[in-house]
């Protein structure tokens, strides 16, 4: 079990078993979303998440056409990424986390719209988009 919520405590959330996998993604909607050089991600199956306080407080973004993101209306945290094409999956903004989700990030994603102020120094694997 995975627990985490938002910062202020308004939204919280549980998830059942283990994450997919784990991600940072550096595109630019990430990194605006976020106020950062990269968001960092958790992926689950929608039907792995309940939110277990604060639904009311949801509110959601359409930031493109296939894709929504979802946060805390009171304090802004990220609280999920969905896009429709891919409907069996959801990202979750891994710094929403409470504690280790038990697995580690593999790799970046949009690494060709990496901010030019920060370098990837880890050894993991880039894609410059989205992997097949
Ligand atoms: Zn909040
Ligand atoms: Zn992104």
């Amino acid at each position: 079990m995975i627990e985490g919520g938002c910062l202020c405590g308004g939204v919280r959330y549980e998830i059942s078993g283990e994450l997919l996998e784990m991600c940072f993604c550096h595109c630019q909607m990430c990194r605006r979303v976020h106020g950062a050089p990269f968001g960092s991600y958790g992926a689950i199956r929608p039907e792995q998440r309940r939110y277990t306080r604060g639904e009311e407080l949801i509110a959601e973004y359409q930031s493109s056409k296939d894709a929504v993101r979802t946060f805390c209306s009171r304090c802004g945290s990220k609280l999920a990424f969905q896009n429709s094409q891919t409907p069996d999956e959801i990202w979750i903004p891994a710094g929403t986390f409470d504690g280790d989700p038990g697995i580690r990030p593999t790799y970046h994603i949009f690494v060709d719209s990496k901010a030019p102020w920060f370098e990837i120094t880890d050894d993991l694997k880039q894609h410059s988009e989205e992997p097949e």
